[in-house]
């Protein structure tokens, strides 16, 4: 594959063809008739409109995000390319603001929808074929919302109440400084720095590293455990006037994942704990440790330091998904071809990695900084899997081709796995196979485990908080949680009862982090069903992913013939890690 051999410059061109400013005037004209035109029929909403009446404006709406959405890409990738770029900047800025104006302009239209009476919703809803699950998901929270007058106080007073105190939060912790020695040198750094010393490869260091970040919490703690308090409390009033049944029910409902199938993805994360004792086991062999302390948990391995040229990498991972199925590897194939891969590393360019899928009937764009390490090899998977799960969802309308938020990483965390299953068959070096398979129960134990034993905490807070308990209780609570997990497996100490003040999602958006949980086990219990079916299950799995954003998670799973609300699909997830590590104990 000679035109992938090195990574090069994106082409924007399928979004805004050359000359630019001239297409840009264009779309905007394109947009700005088609919302007056919107504007314009406002009055023939109401409560006994004609089906077809409805159908014409749904159109029109889905017409005008799909212009949005081309735009703002444009305006995102380009400033992306260059940030340095001032005529990109002005370029992205302009964009952002036409497109607020002309959201705020057809916003009506939704909020219509939002208030409609539960029979002529139905009416309608039930005419929209492929639009159906983006009207109910306009709708889901209509039993949980309250009289407008209500809704307005409460707007009103959570400008200068929790949302304020969740912001005060944000301000003193992101005002805390740390001190931390390495190699004789006294370090100033901020929390993001700090933490990058978990992963450093002297143990005290990164018992040092910990100990200070639990300093400067547990210095501040009274008054952060206070505001905690009033964030479970407020919560709990306002899901009381909701009527919601339990506090996990908003975020589950948000998620539009049933109260069920979350407990039952809670429960097996929490009968597993043994597995990943069992790899810390292993770890602090390798690492020459008689039992790990709770400090050692990230300790790296030895690394190997293979490097990847970009054009072998290009064809690892497409090779990776060939054999997996031909038309994945195609789909990927495409992002090459369409010149949507901007992959070299340049001065001025955004860090990190993404994949954007526009419009159903473009080829989405990645975007990666490539260094040659085994690390952007599977980020470079990871992406191609996002792009390859836009495309096959490309029969679906703008407005639900974008997977959900619970679906939203299987194609790309499949990609990966695709990719780590081809380099452990092909590696026979047992330090490389160790490290490929090391690091991705070490990524596992972050995004399920640790994720899930969160919410699993936050579930008992806010319980142990409407009861009256106390600080100490909680922070006891916190350390069982931690018991519960690690069991013996490694040396708890008694720092780590302040974890909790140290988890920013705890405090902004309650019982977000079984999400990650969520979408990394359902792609292994996924693995399962490929490890026992084999080609059969290629074909369900590509449905899956057709779905799209079309219709509810549990549902889209089911089509496909994976029952989440059972436990057993769950325990794939878990009987795949346990194999990876059976195999490690062997190397
Ligand atoms: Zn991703």
């Amino acid at each position: 594959m000679p035109e992938h051999a090195t990574a090069k410059r994106w082409s924007l061109q399928d979004l805004l063809p050359d000359p630019v400013e001239q297409s840009l005037q264009a779309a905007l004209a394109d947009l700005e008739n088609k919302v007056s035109a919107l504007e314009a029929q406002r009055e023939s909403l109401s409560e006994d409109i004609v089906t077809e009446v409805f159908l014409a404006l749904l159109h029109e709406y889905e017409a005008i995000s799909d212009i949005m959405g081309r735009l703002g890409a444009y305006g995102e990738l380009w400033f992306s390319e260059d940030t340095h770029d001032q005529a990109a900047l002005n370029m992205r800025d302009r964009i952002r603001a036409t497109l607020t104006e002309a959201g705020n302009r057809i916003l009506f239209f939704s909020l219509w929808l939002k208030e409609l009476p539960d029979e002529t919703a139905e009416r309608l809803i039930a005419s929209s074929g492929d639009l159906r699950y983006f009207l109910e998901t306009e709708r889901k929270f209509k039993p949980h919302t309250l009289s407008e007058s209500e809704e307005q106080i409460i707007n009103l007073k959570d400008a200068n109440g929790i949302e304020a105190m969740m912001n005060l939060y944000e301000m003193i912790t992101s005002k805390f400084i740390y001190s931390l020695e390495v190699d004789g040198q006294t370090k100033t750094l901020t929390r993001d720095q700090l933490a990058t010393y978990y992963r450093h490869p002297s143990p005290d260091v990164r018992a040092a590293t910990y100990r200070e970040l639990y300093r400067v919490y547990a210095d501040n703690s009274t008054l952060l455990a206070q505001m905690y308090n009033h964030r479970v409390r407020d919560w709990k009033n306002e899901g009381g006037l909701r009527k919601f049944e339990q506090p996990i029910s908003y975020r589950n409902l948000a998620n539009d994942l049933p109260d069920n199938v979350v407990d039952t993805l809670l429960d097996v994360c929490r009968r597993n704990s043994a597995v990943f004792q069992r790899y810390f086991r292993l770890k602090a062999n390798w690492i020459g440790m008689e039992k790990l302390r709770r400090y050692d948990v990230y300790a790296p391995l030895a690394a190997s330091d293979k490097e990847f040229a970009y054009g072998d990498a290009v064809e690892i991972v497409l090779d990776s998904f060939e054999h997996f199925s031909p038309r994945v590897a195609q789909l990927a194939g495409r992002v090459f071809t369409a010149d949507h891969i901007d992959a070299e590393i340049r001065s001025g360019k955004r860090g990190g990695a993404f994949c954007y899928s526009v419009s159903p009937p473009l080829t989405p764009w990645v975007f990666l900084n490539y260094s040659g390490k085994a690390r952007d090899v599977a980020t470079m998977a990871h992406e191609l899997g996002h792009a390859v799960h836009g495309m096959l969802a490309a029969d679906h309308s703008p407005l639900t081709f974008h997977s959900s938020l619970p679906l939203a990483e299987t194609a790309s965390v499949f990609a990966e796995m695709m990719l780590t299953d081809r380099l452990l068959n092909e590696e026979s070096d047992p330090a490389v196979r160790r490290d490929l398979l090391a690091g991705a129960i070490d990524d596992a134990y972050a995004t399920i485990q640790r994720q899930s034993f969160f919410t699993i905490f936050e579930k008992d807070a806010h319980s142990m908080i409407s009861g009256g308990a106390r600080v100490g209780d909680i922070c006891v609570a916190y350390m069982d949680n931690l018991r519960e997990q690690f069991g013996d497996s490694l040396e708890l100490s008694d720092d780590f009862k302040w974890e909790w003040i140290t988890i920013p999602h705890f405090y902004r958006v309650p019982f977000y982090t079984y999400a990650y949980s969520f979408g990394q086990l359902l792609v292994l219990a996924l693995y399962r069903q490929y490890q026992q079916e084999g080609d059969p299950f290629v074909p369900r799995y590509l449905k899956l992913l057709s779905y799209g954003g079309s219709e509810e998670p549990v549902k889209v799973l089911e089509e496909a013939g994976f029952d989440a609300s059972s436990p057993e699909f769950w325990q794939g997830g878990f009987d795949v890690l346990s194999g990876m590590i059976d195999t490690l104990e062997e190397l």
